[in-house]
């Protein structure tokens, strides 16, 4: 029994315009809030794989040369479908993810707008000429889609991780292959059925569900007639991929972990620094690449901050992301809880103390309370790691130096937040940020006319924006020579 519309959905992969039916061999979707079975769904193989880079080849020759205006048409076309059945997508997501039904709604219209906005950009590829270095010659640059692009996207965002990617390739005029994560294959699936019935050519946009993640990852990182491979997932796996991709020395964009500062200094307005922290680190239960991971106060405010932000935390409704007034759902399975749970008791075990939630909560296995914890030093591994959960460290610092060195103390380099009304500060502290993005008196950053990406060990590339649609497309330079009379 499941208890959302299954007419978007399907047997599993889309491959060339069908669905792959293959029952011999199956994997199962689960429900996190309750980790009740919703789907079965066909398993691929490294064969259907190929299968999709064969179509997807052959698809290119043809797509390639459509004109920009009749693929931003169809892309145009594919957002009208998905806003048009967004209460459905949303449903499906929720229920293979767990995050609660409103923000499973805000997902699928984000991920929508990322459709939209490539759509309209596909028009707008512009080259360039230049002065020639003689007067017989001329230089002229054109931009071109790369060609065939290949992408692996995470359960957190099940739609609009896909949305983000492949919406840039095919404004691009590239063709596009995905392989979902296993735990939320659904919401890929419904996102085929709407391409189909959107128009989109058979080959253009294929979508792999299996949860044979690492064999599939050969072929789709591996095979010679892919252009670009494009991955949003943690840091140890992507340097896995991306070691695979330089065997065919392919195009990357690496969307992978961090560990994002939430910098609160004395002069911020508190209120809003709250607030901020609750939708940074809070939203999908804490389960997102740009959540705040480390909170620093500075010593001032530090008492103050922190009984502002437990009130704010234990107003908090735990529970089934389809229930109404839910603030929090599940995380995705019972490993992602344990990780949770072993970063709280090793953090407390070493000092920190527990402001408000640090256990489990009695609603289910994947539930963990939302949590606060004080007393947390740079060192302990709550704030060295990613924590992907409801858990807040708070770090006290004194100086605006001491926050910066803080903050700047990791490999990762994605997200970061200041929560300053200080202009010079606000300038200071942004420069000086090893991060490629800063969210400067604001928790939510993330929106698809946006340049989305991280810097060090957070990976390559950006998406959304301008610059987004530049990783899918290849410059090449023409030299007109002879032109003398
Ligand atoms: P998360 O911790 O969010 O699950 P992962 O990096 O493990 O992040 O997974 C992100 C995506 O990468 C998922 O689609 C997963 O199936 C896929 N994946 C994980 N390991 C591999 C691998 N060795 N080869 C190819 N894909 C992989």
């Amino acid at each position: 029994m499941v208890n959302f519309d299954t007419s978007l959905l399907n047997s599993g992969s889309y491959i060339n315009g069908c669905w792959l039916d293959d029952n011999a061999d199956t994997f199962t979707v689960l429900n996190p809030a309750n980790n009740k079975e919703i789907a079965t769904l066909a398993n691929a193989s490294a064969d259907d794989a190929k299968r999709a880079v064969d179509a997807s080849q052959e698809a290119l020759l043809s797509w390639r040369h459509v004109p920009a205006k009749e693929r931003a048409r169809l892309l145009r076309r594919w957002f009208d479908l998905v806003m048009e059945n967004k209460e459905k997508l949303a449903a499906i997501l929720t229920a293979e993810q767990g995050k609660p039904l409103a923000e499973a709604l805000g997902e699928v219209v984000y991920g929508a707008n990322y459709i939209e906005w490539f759509a309209e950009e596909a028009k707008r590829v512009y080259g360039d000429t230049i002065p020639g270095p003689s007067a017989d010659k001329r230089i002229v640059v054109i931009k071109q889609g790369v060609g065939l692009v290949s992408a692996i996207t995470p359960w957190n965002f099940p739609s609009s991780m896909i949305t983000r990617k492949a919406a840039p390739a095919m404004a691009a005029g590239c063709t596009f292959i995905v392989k979902a994560a296993a735990e939320t294959p659904l919401s890929a699936i419904a996102l085929a059925e709407l391409a189909h019935r959107a128009g989109i050519p058979k080959g253009v946009f294929n979508v792999v569900v299996s949860n044979r993640a690492k064999e599939i990852g050969y072929v789709l990182t591996g095979d010679p007639r892919i252009a670009k491979f494009s991955f949003t997932g943690s840091t140890p796996v992507g340097k896995i991929l991306l070691e695979q991709c330089a065997h065919t020395v392919k195009k990357t964009t690496m969307e992978l972990g961090g560990n994002a500062p939430f910098i609160v200094f004395a002069d911020a307005d508190l209120d809003a620094a709250v607030k901020g922290v609750m939708l940074s680190k809070f939203r999908n239960a804490g389960q997102t690449c740009v959540c705040s991971n480390r909170i620093l106060v500075q010593k001032d405010i530090y008492e103050e901050f922190s009984k502002r932000l437990v009130s704010a935390v234990e107003a908090l409704e735990v529970g089934e992301g389809t229930k109404e007034g839910i603030d929090i759902g599940p995380l995705i399975h019972s490993g992602a809880v344990s990780n949770v749970e072993s970063l709280v008791e090793q953090a407390v075990s070493n000092g920190a103390k527990v402001l408000t939630g640090g256990k489990r909560n009695d609603l289910g296995e994947n539930f963990y309370e939302p949590t606060v914890l004080s007393n947390v030093d740079a060192q302990m591994s709550v704030a060295v790691n990613e924590i992907f959960g409801p858990v807040a460290p708070l770090i006290e610092f004194e100086t605006e130096q001491e926050a910066i060195d803080l903050a700047n103390n990791t490999e990762f380099g994605l997200a970061s937040y200041i929560y300053t009304r200080d202009i010079g500060r606000v300038w200071r502290v942004s420069e000086s940020l090893e991060y490629g993005m800063v969210g400067i008196n604001e928790g939510i950053i993330s929106n698809e006319m946006a340049p989305f990406g991280g810097v060090k060990q957070s990976g390559m590339g950006r998406e959304g924006s301008k610059y987004g649609l530049e990783d899918y497309l290849e410059i090449k330079y023409l030299c007109m020579g002879g032109l003398d009379s």
